[in-house]
């Protein structure tokens, strides 16, 4: 087995790109290249800006070319934020943002994914476990929403037997079917969308970690052997940067969640059990979250570890509940597991914001990314170029820091999540 990601492995185009090295200028420089700082620089440049983007190792290196490729109506924080929004715009103008805010991703990567001719082995179709009997109201709730707000057959309800139809597995009291819903391999849409971004002129550089973000009026940004001088800063580090500590540190807690992918199954194996090929994750708080890749591993994610470190054993963690999940699979090789980090922020709305009148940040979508990623990409492309309004909504939302600093913190942040957890299990069939 390997610590290599089943990404990385994988991953269709293995282009690198040159460090920075000497003096340059542009209008941008964005920071980090993930979902985040990836589609900010390409929004930006397809708004005429020149851009420049520097990455502290390869393109999709982080938690974008590390996570579980399920692409979800998952909205962190979201009723927070709908009842952060609902005295400044009204309880309905609040309620349909959060619930664009859920969409509007999924349409950003299938253009994308289209426009850009992108191989990411996109997949429509995923499932919403049910832990327990008494998740099922929550996901009923869901699904008369999207009805209400004509998502139509794309979510079904589903029984006990329902789910035993589309999974080979004991668990799961029912859920929910989402058909609008997609997997991919997240790393070649992110490569694929900084060649789309590079086509437009944005200029990548890899193994060019930034060391200081000099203010002014020009902000002047730093790597070890290299300086570019922009109009505007876009830090996109997600939970890997440590830069403008004074205003961001202690705001996010870096989760290490863990990821393995079996051997390749056989054909007629994968069918038995996951027929439609949907991606699932279920109820829990600390939720299994799984799928297919297209050579037909089982790619299983699960647990985290909110101590800041990633675990030794990944596989040995996670095995039990794949097995638990699938009993056919009791024994299966375990050919990749891999960590990565997460940004977690404690009331789970992502954070946008400002550390000066031209350093702007985007972080922390609380292990739900993705789709989160590319809508957040276009916003702050907008707000620079100066339509404000969907960045207000979550730069107003306030982010409490840690007094504690970072070591006290993170675990306090653990113990909080082992509470979950052990109140989780209590739950265990
Ligand atoms: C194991 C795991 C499973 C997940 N599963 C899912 C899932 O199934 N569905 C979902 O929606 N979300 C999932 N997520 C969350 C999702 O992956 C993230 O929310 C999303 O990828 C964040 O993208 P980002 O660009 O903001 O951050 P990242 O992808 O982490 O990118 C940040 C980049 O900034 C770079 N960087 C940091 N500091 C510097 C510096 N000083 N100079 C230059 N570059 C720097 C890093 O090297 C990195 O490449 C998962 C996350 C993890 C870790």
């Amino acid at each position: 087995m390997t610590d290599q990601s089943y990404y990385s492995a994988t991953m269709r185009d293995r282009t690198e790109r040159e460090a920075l090295r000497g003096e340059i200028v542009a209008d941008i420089v964005v920071i980090g290249g993930g979902f985040t700082g990836v589609n900010t620089a390409l929004e930006l440049a397809q708004r005429g800006y020149s851009v420049v983007l520097l990455e502290a190792e390869r393109i999709g290196w982080g938690a974008t070319g590390r996570n579980g490729g399920q692409v979800t109506g998952s909205l962190s924080g979201d009723t927070t934020l709908r009842k952060h929004l609902t005295p400044r715009i009204g309880a309905e103008a609040a309620a349909d943002f959060v619930w664009g805010m859920r969409w509007q991703g999924h349409d950003i990567i299938r253009e994308r994914v289209a426009r850009y001719g992108i191989e990411c082995d996109l997949v429509h179709g995923h499932l919403h476990a049910a832990w327990r009997e008494s998740d099922m109201k929550e996901l009923r709730d869901f699904a008369a929403e999207a009805a209400r707000r004509g998502m139509g057959d794309a979510v079904v309800m589903l029984d006990r037997d329902g789910v035993q139809d589309a999974l080979e597995t004991p668990l799961y009291d029912g859920g929910l079917l989402n058909r609008n819903n997609m997997h991919l391999h997240p790393l070649d849409l992110c490569r694929g969308e900084a060649k789309a971004a590079e086509s437009l002129g944005v200029r990548l550089f890899e193994k060019s970690p930034v060391t200081r973000i000099v203010p002014g009026d020009h902000p002047v940004v730093e790597t070890a052997s290299g300086r570019v001088t922009a109009d505007t800063v876009v830090l996109c580090g997600g939970a890997y940067h440590r830069l403008e500590a004074e205003a961001l540190g202690g705001r996010l807690f870096p989760a290490a969640l863990g990821n393995m992918a079996t051997e390749p199954l056989p054909a007629e194996e994968a069918r038995a059990i996951n027929p439609q090929n949907l991606a699932v994750y279920d109820t829990r708080f600390v939720l299994d979250y799984y799928r297919l890749t297209a050579d037909r591993r089982v790619l299983f994610g699960g647990g985290a570890n909110y101590s800041g470190k990633a675990t030794a054993d990944i596989a040995g963690e996670l095995r039990p509940a794949l097995e638990r999940t699938f009993p056919r699979l009791a024994g299966i090789g375990i050919d990749f597991a891999w960590s990565g980090q997460a940004g977690i922020i404690p009331n789970r709305v992502p954070m946008l914001g400002r550390t000066g009148p031209n350093i702007w940040y985007a972080q922390g979508y609380s292990g739900h990314g993705i789709a989160t990623s590319h809508i957040v990409a276009g916003i702050m492309a907008e707000a620079v170029a100066s339509t404000m309004e969907r960045f207000d909504h979550f730069a107003s939302v306030p982010h409490a820091k840690n007094p504690f600093g970072e070591r006290v913190g993170q675990g306090l942040l653990a113990l909080g999540m082992w509470w979950y957890r052990l109140r989780e299990m209590a739950w265990i069939r």
